[in-house]
């Protein structure tokens, strides 16, 4: 039941504020969240439109233990990706394709992954990894757009500590640091099914049931903006505070705390994404069915083969059932990040323009659109970059043990890293 001297006071109502509530609930806290805007799910909703559903963040969630155990407490079923969708392209030599390297790069690469020590060193960029684990090639059609697609951020400015520290932390050749971290990861007792999964009325439904679990057992107030730590402990003095903001939010609210985080001040960026759902009669794929397709980016130009903008098409209704009304297709495409902050200042008119002539660059027999979706996030994701990486370490040092601070900025910026973090800290 709320209270008015809550054990906790969560800032923030999205997805990791309104989790981190959710389970300090389950563990006997009494919580209050704080959210600035009038609904919460921060960056995600599930929208229902006439032509199916669309997101406007995350699309699936990597699947975990702690997201199975999470689901079935919730009563929440999850969704599998569909088998006959797990086909990922990557746009290469002007079409499509699985395989995107010629048989001479796919034997250097599979030589370097049994030979060359795979531990990022200290400061080394995920551009200069790539080149030395992986070999020049790979790094370009397989690492740029894969890791493009999920950051968003430039290789040469990303630090390979912070996003690949966790995969690859023995001093030894790639296949031994994904055979490690494979057994780290199988050693936990929950059956968990692999793959990217979402739930029947999209991800929005996950942050929905959150939400009316904490509404329940304990209570959000809306249009809540926090705008000192200060003046909130001065209201709960003997709360715990789990600031669960954006990155610049955080920030702002921890510069004025601690000193030593002032140095942060204009070093921490966040990078614009651009998402559009796009319903249409005809696939990309023809008769085929597919996950995706992402296009590799010169990290110095960010340009891609024959001036395509964006940087993924997702195929919804392959992925998930239910994701169209019948015989429509549902594409998401994702624009921006570090190389194209521009797509952010347009209208959405004009990047329906861009949508449409991208869509007939890579299939020119495309036919008109139904209907498109468009959201712009000015400041959606956090560039992980090397000061990023001691910006958490700053923070793991400094913290007291009265206030946490998470978010997609903390060492992961998906779903999966946000719930096993929060599961670990409540010793789940
Ligand atoms: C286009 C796009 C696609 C994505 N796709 C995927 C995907 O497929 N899979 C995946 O795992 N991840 C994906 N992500 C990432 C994932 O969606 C985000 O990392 C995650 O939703 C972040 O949640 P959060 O709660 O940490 O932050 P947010 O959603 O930003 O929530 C922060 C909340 O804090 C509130 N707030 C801010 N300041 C204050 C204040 N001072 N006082 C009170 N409240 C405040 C905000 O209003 C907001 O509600 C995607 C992101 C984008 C943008």
């Amino acid at each position: 039941m709320p209270t008015p001297h809550p054990d906790r006071i969560v800032i923030g109502a999205g997805f990791t504020g309104l989790l981190h509530a959710y389970l300090a609930l389950s563990k006997g806290e009494s919580v209050l969240v704080l959210e600035k805007a009038d609904r919460g799910g921060g960056l995600i909703r599930s929208v229902p439109t006439e032509y199916g559903i669309v997101e406007t963040a995350a699309n699936g969630i990597l699947n975990c233990r702690e997201l199975e155990l999470l689901s079935s407490k919730l009563g929440l079923d999850i969704l599998v990706a569909d088998p006959a969708a797990k086909r990922r392209f990557i746009f290469t030599r002007g079409k499509p394709r699985r395989i995107p390297l010629t048989f001479f790069e796919a034997v250097s690469l599979a030589y370097k992954a049994f030979t060359v020590p795979s531990k990022p060193l200290e400061g080394e960029s995920v551009l200069h990894w790539g080149k030395r684990v992986l070999g020049e090639s790979a790094a370009e059609k397989l690492l740029e757009p894969a890791l493009g697609g999920i950051y968003a951020g430039d290789l040469d400015t990303m630090s390979a500590e912070l996003v690949l520290g966790k995969f690859f932390q023995l001093n030894q050749p790639t296949w031994k640091n994904l055979k490690h971290y494979a057994s780290e990861n199988t050693s936990k007792p929950v059956k968990t099914r692999r793959g990217t999964v979402s739930f029947r009325g999209g991800i929005g439904s996950l942050v929905a049931a959150l939400e009316a679990r904490v509404k329940k057992e304990g209570k959000i107030k809306y249009e809540e903006e926090i705008g000192s730590l200060k003046q909130l402990r001065g209201k709960y003095p003997r709360a715990k505070i789990t600031l669960a903001t954006n990155l610049s939010s955080s920030l702002k609210l921890l510069r004025a705390e601690f000193s030593e985080l002032k140095v942060y001040q204009g070093m921490l960026q966040t990078l614009p994404v651009v998402s559009v759902t796009r319903f249409g009669k005809d696939s990309i794929l023809g008769t085929g069915k597919g996950f995706g397709i992402l296009f590799p980016k010169d990290h110095k130009t960010y340009s891609s083969e024959m001036g395509i903008r964006v940087r993924g098409i997702l195929f919804n209704n392959f992925i998930f059932p239910g994701r169209s009304v019948n015989g429509i297709n549902s594409e998401t495409y994702i624009y921006g990040g570090a190389g194209d902050r521009e797509i952010a200042t347009k209208s959405e008119a004009e990047i329906i323009s861009i949508v449409e002539e991208d869509r007939k660059k890579i299939f020119p027999e495309s036919s008109s659109p139904l209907n498109h979706y468009v959201t712009i996030w000015k400041d959606a994701l956090p560039e992980y970059s090397p000061q990023l990486l001691s910006f958490n370490r700053d923070l793991d040092r400094i913290l007291p043990e009265d206030l946490r601070v998470e978010g997609n900025f903390r060492y992961g910026i998906g779903l999966k890293s946000i719930i096993e973090r929060a599961f670990a800290q409540h010793s789940l």
